[in-house]
């Protein structure tokens, strides 16, 4: 077995590693880079191996920094198999065409016609559904999927050729999760690899207070309060913590709407696979209930309502998306509320904002300046965070090899550190280069 590091070895974007057996070569996860133009220029670099000798990809979860690089491999040839769990397959499915419409249909875009919707069509017809915790065989191979929390359908993927055996943790979420159990520790392997995005970090929140602090005020102070949300996975948390706490003090309730399509259509997956979740009903309960705008009739009234007033939409990182219009009808209002309960990249506009910035710009060259108040949070973030890692690993022999990618260099230097002061003999920071195992 040879692994190579392709993507997300600098950076939290562009997971993409290779891996080489004696019966043929496959993907583990293929995403996107995302961010400021730099970062998303690396996706049009060479790629170091040719898309039709792809025999399939592993992917570990849905969000597109794993899987929006898979039509990009669709145009250069690649025909292989899918294998995902069928949460991620039908969220997958969602983003990569949203991702492809973006792509063929925004005149400005970077990355405009780097694949179509129709190549992501094609996605579509590779995907071979997978279940978690069982064991299949494919191509002299034996992999298994484990539930790895972060987001519906995510799994950290078990890969094992005759004695050599390599784990890929994928994104692995916290602990207590208001959604998702807790990721199934990592089972014994020769190789690991492990992501780091919070590697240098531990987060000790109270999710419920901070979200009880948050309803209060804006119900008290009569706030129209603007929530950007990713519409994948935060959107389904945010609603239903938002309407659990409704439900246990009706006295505090207040008129929430949603508005997104994707965040729509990531809702009705949301509510298939709830049995998924840790609480089912709570879930289902909260996405049947939450009024969703989808008509322009709808927004006509809802523009002119005043507070208390919540309204979740995207983009999470105010990049585009439905929030430019909320933004731009309330953007004189010096008590509206804009919330960020999200991490916000370098160079967006959800950035600026939360560094009191007032002038925005979208991609369009559309301008807004923001009156109203910003507040910012990273607690509502679905990845585990040091302690959780660490803890991910604890059946996990200490001469294992361990490599370290998908996290900022800090972040991956301060883990390593640590778990070599646990006594991991063996860990390593991912580069690109071949690595035997
Ligand atoms: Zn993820």
């Amino acid at each position: 077995m040879k692994i190579n590091f392709i993507g997300a070895t600098q950076d939290v974007t562009g997971s993409m590693t290779f891996l080489e057996t004696t019966t043929g070569r496959f993907l583990i996860d293929s995403g996107l880079y995302q961010g400021i133009s730099s970062v998303t220029q690396k996706n049009i670099l060479p790629i170091p191996f040719n898309p039709k000798d792809i025999n399939a990809i592993f992917l570990t979860h849905a969000h597109l920094d794993h899987s929006g690089f898979i039509p990009r491999l669709i145009k250069l040839g690649f025909r292989g198999k899918i294998f995902c769990t069928k949460p991620t397959m039908k969220l997958a499915t969602v983003i990569i065409n949203d991702s492809a419409q973006i792509l063929e249909n925004s005149e400005n875009h970077p990355l405009k016609n780097f694949y179509t919707v129709e190549d992501a069509s094609i996605v579509t017809s590779l995907f071979k559904a997978v279940d978690f915790d069982k064991p299949f065989s494919y191509m002299g191979l034996t992999v298994t999927f484990s539930h790895a929390g972060h987001i519906l359908g995510a799994s950290s993927i078990h890969i094992s050729e005759g004695d050599k055996s390599i784990v890929f943790s994928g994104d692995l979420g916290r602990q207590d999760d208001v959604l998702l159990p807790p990721p199934k520790s990592c089972p014994p392997a020769n190789v690991v690899v492990m992501e780091s995005t919070y590697g240098d970090k531990v987060r000790h929140v109270d999710l419920e207070k901070e979200m009880k602090s948050f309803l209060n005020k804006v119900k008290s102070e009569s706030r129209v309060a603007i929530v950007a949300s990713f519409a994948v996975a935060r959107a389904q948390m945010l609603i239903t913590m938002i309407h659990k706490y409704f439900q246990e003090n009706p006295s505090e309730a207040i008129p929430l709407f949603i508005d997104g399509p994707m965040m729509v259509k990531a809702n009705k997956i949301y509510r298939e696979y709830a049995s998924q979740t840790k609480s089912p009903d709570e879930l289902s309960f909260a996405l049947e209930e939450v009024d969703i705008i989808e008509h322009t009739r709808q927004w006509e009234s809802l523009r002119k309502k005043k507070g208390p007033l919540l309204i979740i939409t995207s983009s999470g990182m105010v990049t585009g998306g439905r929030i430019w219009r909320y933004l731009e009808n309330w953007q004189d209002d010096s008590n509206a509320l804009l919330f960020l309960p999200g991490y916000q990249g370098v160079g967006t506009p959800g950035k600026a904002l939360s560094e009191g910035k007032h002038n925005i710009q979208n991609e369009e060259g559309k301008i807004i300046h923001w009156s109203g108040e910003v507040l910012t949070s990273q607690s509502f973030s679905s990845h585990a965070d040091q302690s959780e890692l660490v803890e991910w690993l604890k059946d996990v022999s200490k001469d294992t090899k361990i490599f370290l990618n998908h996290g900022e260099a800090q972040s991956k230097e301060k883990l390593k550190k640590l778990l070599l002061q646990m006594g991991f003999t063996n860990c390593f920071i991912a580069e690109s280069s071949f690595i035997e195992i």
